[in-house]
This record gives C-alpha cells, sequence and structure tokens, in this order.
C-alpha cells in the first residue's frame, strides 16, 4: 500500500508535469473503485486549470481553479503520466487527459482506490481528510507529541503509527522500519514507551521517510511511479519483508508476527 513517501513522490510528480495546464477531458472506465464515482466527475473537470498539487496524508489534492480534485490510491494505486492516449493497461481504471495530450492515468488492480471532487478545501471539510492526524515530517510531530499521543494508550506501538488519525501516512513499511531504526519492538504498548522510547522513536520516524523520499518512495508489487519506474527504498528495508532472513545489526534472525491482521517484521536481540 503506498504510504507518505509514495504519494508524495507521485503528488510531487503530477505537479510537474500537469501544473498550468487545462484538462481537456475525463475518460472512465470503471464508475466504481471503492466508491461508485460521482456520475458528473468528468463533466466537473473539463476546462479546469490545475493549479497546484499537495499531499495531506494518503490523499494526493490538485487544486483546480474552484474545484479541488482528491485521489487516493488505495491498496495497488499508481499514476502513470503519458503522452500515449491509446496504450491502455489492465485496469486503467480513469485517464485525466489534460491540454497537448499529456494524460493522468490512474490504473488500480485492487480497486480501493478514490477518486473524486470537492467544492471546498477538502483538509477543511471532507469528513476522511479532516480528522487526519499530524504530518510527521512537521515540527508539530516530535517527540512531545509522541509522548503526550501514546499515554493511556494499551494498542501495541506499531498499530499506534499506523493510526492515521493520529499520524499522517505512515503503514506497514514504515512503521516497521522506524521501531527498527528506534530499536523497539512492534509489540510493545504503546503507553509503556519512554521518554528517550518517543524521542528516538520520532526521530527514527522522520529520518526513515525523508530517505524514502530521497529514493522516490519503495515499489513493491504494483506501484511505480508516474515515470512508470520503481522507487529504490525497498532496497533499504531493514526488517519489512525479511522474515527468516539475518539481522543486519546483529545477525539473529529477523522474525514476523501478525498485530492488528498486519504482518510485523522485526529483529527480537535489537528491539526491546
Ligand atoms: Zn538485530
Amino acid at each position: 500500500m503506498p504510504e507518505l513517501p509514495e504519494v508524495q513522490t507521485t503528488a510531487n510528480a503530477i505537479e510537474k508535469y500537469s501544473k498550468g495546464k487545462k484538462i481537456s477531458y475525463c475518460n472512465v472506465r470503471k464508475n466504481k473503485l471503492r466508491w461508485k464515482l460521482q456520475a458528473d466527475l468528468s463533466q466537473r473537470l473539463k476546462n479546469k486549470k490545475i493549479k497546484s498539487v499537495s499531499r495531506r496524508g494518503k490523499y494526493i489534492i490538485i487544486e483546480l481553479n474552484s474545484l479541488y480534485l482528491v485521489i487516493h490510491l488505495g491498496m495497488s494505486g499508481y499514476i502513470r503520466i503519458s503522452n500515449n492516449l491509446t496504450n491502455i493497461l489492465k485496469h486503467d481504471h480513469i485517464d485525466i487527459v489534460l491540454e497537448s495530450n499529456t494524460v493522468l492515468r490512474f490504473n488500480d488492480t485492487r480497486k480501493f482506490g478514490m477518486v473524486f471532487y470537492s467544492e471546498d478545501d477538502p483538509t477543511q471539510s471532507h469528513p476522511l481528510l479532516k480528522k487526519i492526524g499530524v504530518e510527521p515530517l512537521t515540527r508539530n510531530f516530535n517527540k512531545k507529541y509522541l509522548y503526550e499521543k501514546t499515554r493511556n494508550r494499551s494498542v501495541s506501538i506499531k498499530n499506534f503509527l499506523m493510526n492515521g488519525d493520529i499520524i499522517a501516512g505512515i503503514g506497514n513499511i514504515y512503521a516497521s522500519e522506524a521501531l527498527f531504526d528506534a530499536k523497539i519492538k512492534p509489540n510493545k504498548l504503546s503507553k509503556n514507551l519512554t521518554r528517550k522510547n518517543c524521542e528516538e522513536l520520532s526521530s527514527s520516524i522522520k529520518k526513515v521517510l525523508k530517505l524514502s523520499l530521497k529514493k522516490g518512495g519503495a515499489s513493491i508489487s504494483d506501484y511505480v511511479n508516474v515515470d512508470g519506474n520503481k522507487g529504490y527504498f525497498q532496497n533499504n528495508f531493514k526488517v519489512y519483508g525479511r522474515a527468516g532472513k539475518p539481522c543486519y545489526t546483529c545477525n539473529y534472525i529477523i522474525s514476523k508476527i501478525t498485530l492488528g491482521q498486519r504482518s510485523s517484521f522485526f529483529c527480537k536481540k535489537c528491539q526491546k
């Protein structure tokens, strides 16, 4: 599932290729992804100019003149940018065709993605977006925030990190990698984190996210960036997907446990 670095990389690229351009038309091949698409989506987007592209949590927000287009990549979605209107792949569900025939093409095998327009700034008005927690790469996310939010929480720290209403954009990969970096086991109860744990974990989260952004995100399963290329952060995974392999730090075998129905990878020796 695309997380903060993959979504940010996608948003940056959409902005690079489409800012200032007008949408000529949309071609919807599948009118139901996670939800049924708005019936007048194509009509509303027609002739709108793309002003800016940003990210909030795992949502891409394309600001148009007097309208917002919101895209969530779901479990398996990605966007390609192409000048080829005919080379359509399986699961290419929506084309947003810009002037000069640049096309933003949304592909989503599992159809958990979302594409919708919003009249108002969705970060302030949309029920799913306005409740998103603090952005981990901002100053508002720090050891103090983490310490305060983890008090009285009996949930595992891994599941806590993946709660988008508390911290935005972190999923299984970056929660696993950050916990390894901070030497904290994923099933440790949130309320048992010490101040020192919170200091180390908040800086580990920023560190792994920034490193992944530098590498263009991680490409596992379907994710490719908008140029159709893969990101490279998967080559830097220390624990994610490495069950049974030796820990890079201590050589002990990486373990896999299930927490909140998700696989968690960690080193029993390094993470306490
Ligand atoms: Zn280890």
